[in-house]
């Protein structure tokens, strides 16, 4: 998958520790606790003060590392500036509570802050609900669907508090941090409106989930919108992105190391999705699948909770996918989506 990705910076920093990796922009590395078991936030100089591009998780564990970089790692200087890529815990976690202990604006795209809003908003019984009904009607049963439905409305429980106030960003936006101007590129697919910034003069990106240089970022259908296709959503604006920027470009991402190859990692995510919507397509020809049936076609591994929800998300987003091109048609049988190829 990785094509001809170069990782130009070995040293991965200790949690909580800056790590300088272009002028005025410097790497810090939080854990997480899952699978994916660490996110990368940037940390930018910024006229006195200091922007950081996302923030960790909003647990005590993360909070606890900032009070240490916000007491010994920023020179004194202050945080001015909050920029969240996107909505996901991981990324807005503790914005608002940054905001809170320091002052800083956080700033973040319309579609995100809207989506967070509403899932914040959801009441917990509803979202438990609307999960039963959502991923049972694609196949999903017994301990399986009471264990993911279960889960309910975490998202609260991660993002604590929201921002108050956030300035908007908006494609094609300029930012100048620190004199330096860097451009607002927006993605969709993985999130409604994520926000990656690119700096021009050294060829910069901070690409948030939208590249990864090893995983395909999570393609997920959400409840409150059964028909979305976010599997095109993905590939179309990563496509524009590559288009956009020169190839040796070094892209920061939210986890894993920074690389350059960005056609090649663009090019490699393409491929990989249409060789998963060509493997659902000829599964859906031998026999009418549901979205559940096409978890071994997708996936080669054990899937612990978390991981079975993005899992359902992604089946159906490549069987949506699928369907928007006219390669598969759907029935519901017994109260559950069933598609023919
Ligand atoms: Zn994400």
């Amino acid at each position: 998958m990785s094509g001809t990705l170069s990782y130009p910076i070995a040293e991965v920093p200790p949690s909580g520790v800056r790590h300088r990796v272009a002028d005025g922009v410097y790497w810090l590395r939080f854990p997480l606790p899952f699978a994916l078991d660490h996110i990368n936030l940037w940390l930018l100089e910024d006229n006195g003060g200091w922007t950081v591009v996302d923030t960790g998780l909003g647990v005590r564990p993360s909070q606890k590392i900032w009070k240490g970089l916000l007491a010994e790692q920023l020179d004194g200087k202050p945080l001015t500036r909050v920029i969240v890529t996107h909505y996901h815990p991981d990324h807005l976690g503790l914005a608002g509570w940054l905001e809170q202990e320091t002052g800083a604006e956080v700033w973040i795209s319309r579609g995100e802050w809207a989506l967070a809003n509403v899932i914040c908003d959801s009441p917990e019984v509803d979202t438990i609900e609307r999960l039963r009904g959502f991923l049972g009607g694609h196949g999903l049963s017994g301990d399986d669907l009471d264990k993911v439905a279960g889960k309910g409305n975490g998202f609260r429980r991660v993002v604590q508090p929201l921002p108050s106030a956030p300035g908007f960003l908006s494609a094609g936006d300029v930012i100048t941090i620190n004199g330096d101007d860097w451009a607002v590129h927006v993605g969709c697919g993985h999130s409604p409106e994520h926000v990656c910034l690119y700096r021009d003069r050294d060829h910069l990106l901070i690409s948030g989930d939208q590249v990864l240089p090893t995983i395909s970022s999570n393609l997920n259908v959400r409840a409150a919108e059964p028909d979305a296709d976010p599997v095109t959503d993905f590939v179309d604006s990563l496509k524009a992105l590559r288009d956009k920027l020169p190839d040796d470009t070094l892209v920061l991402p939210a986890h894993g190391l920074p690389f350059r190859g960005l056609r090649a990692r663009v090019d490699a995510l393409a491929l990989h999705h249409d060789e998963q919507l060509d493997r659902v397509q000829a599964a859906c020809r031998e026999r009418p699948q549901s979205a559940f049936d096409m978890l071994p076609v997708l996936f080669d591994r054990k899937l612990d909770v978390q991981q079975l929800m993005f899992a359902m998300g992604e089946s159906i987003a490549h069987l949506n996918c699928l369907m928007q091109q006219g390669r598969v048609q759907r029935e519901q049988v017994e109260g559950i989506w069933r598609f023919r190829g």
